[in-house]
């Protein structure tokens, strides 16, 4: 309807009007959700296709707002990132990421998202620096999960920033593999630790469809040539981790293995393995 004329005017405008002004309020929300201790981290473990072992722990921001309640991160993320607020934010999960998994009873990694708006920022790399030396946390384990998106904005920047980044010792993932326009270049640029294969593959792989197959064994076979791992996302039935397995991922990630949890409760998983 976008390229109507006037009348679609008056039944358009109104819900369009209550869009941005919700968003405005919750931008409002947003903007200090940090100075009112809203956010949290959870950790959602990933683990050995072929061990089981516990390998890292994804952070997933968590935002539990006094005016909106439990707020999505599908719904505040791309916010933060139109209003920039995604900078400062941000950099707040970098430090909490890293503290949380100096606490850590195994030197496992924490694998932490970043946004195109982060990454192409100028002062990024001096953020992750600050955050490792703050906490303490090696370098090594630390783990950053970007989008092909990035590349598509500025690949020159996101390049150099990513450079400098493994220069530090930290490892770059590759997430949502497959879900946007990408052109495969950058894959020869950068040396990205792991490869995240989006979970609309693993589950269509696991209902037998032959595209999502094929789509996930070259992508393990490129993944392989280039010594990548291979991480599959949103494994959610021992029928898919098994079909994973099958198609050589070298990781897993998913309900399966473990939702997003708490930071106390990740700690006491990581013990318990131990100890197992
Ligand atoms: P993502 O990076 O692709 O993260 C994986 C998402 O899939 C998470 O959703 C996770 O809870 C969900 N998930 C994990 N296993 C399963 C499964 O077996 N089945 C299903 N159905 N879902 C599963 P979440 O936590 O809602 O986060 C959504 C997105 O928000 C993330 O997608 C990421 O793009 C973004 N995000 C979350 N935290 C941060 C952050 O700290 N910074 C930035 N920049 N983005 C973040
Ligand atoms: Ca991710
Ligand atoms: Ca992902
Ligand atoms: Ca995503």
């Amino acid at each position: 309807a976008k390229d109507d004329g006037g009348g679609v005017h008056c039944t358009y405008v109104p819900s369009l009007h209550a869009d941005a002004e919700e968003r405005r309020t919750l931008e409002l929300s947003l903007r200090h959700a940090i100075a009112k201790e809203e956010m949290h981290l959870n950790f959602q473990p990933v683990v050995n296709a072929q061990s089981e072992g516990i390998v890292s722990f994804e952070a997933l921001l968590r935002w539990t707002s006094e005016e909106h309640g439990m707020v999505s991160p599908a719904k505040f993320i791309p916010l933060a990132e139109d209003t920039r607020l995604i900078v400062p934010i941000g950099k707040w999960v970098l430090h909490e990421a890293c503290r949380q998994a100096t606490r850590w009873p195994e030197e496992i990694k924490v694998a932490v998202n970043v946004s195109g708006e982060q990454l192409l920022e100028p002062n990024f790399t001096a953020t992750v620096v600050e955050a490792l030396a703050a906490t303490g946390l090696p370098a090594n384990r630390l783990e950053l999960e970007v989008t092909e998106s990035v590349f598509l904005r500025d690949g020159r920047t996101a390049n150099e920033a990513l450079e400098a980044i493994i220069a530090l010792g930290c490892s770059i993932a590759l997430d949502d593999f497959g879900t946007g326009y990408s052109s495969l270049g950058y894959l020869r640029s950068i040396r990205f630790s792991t490869i995240k294969v989006d979970r609309s593959f693993v589950q269509g792989a696991a209902q037998e469809s032959p595209e999502s197959i094929a789509i996930i064994r070259a992508v393990v076979a490129m993944a392989q040539s280039l010594e990548m791992q291979t991480t599959a996302e949103g494994v959610e039935t021992v029928e898919q981790a098994d079909m994973i397995r099958e198609l050589g991922c070298t990781k897993i990630q998913g309900y399966y293995f473990g939702r997003p949890m708490e930071a106390s409760e990740a700690y006491s998983l990581v013990a318990k393995r131990r100890n197992a």
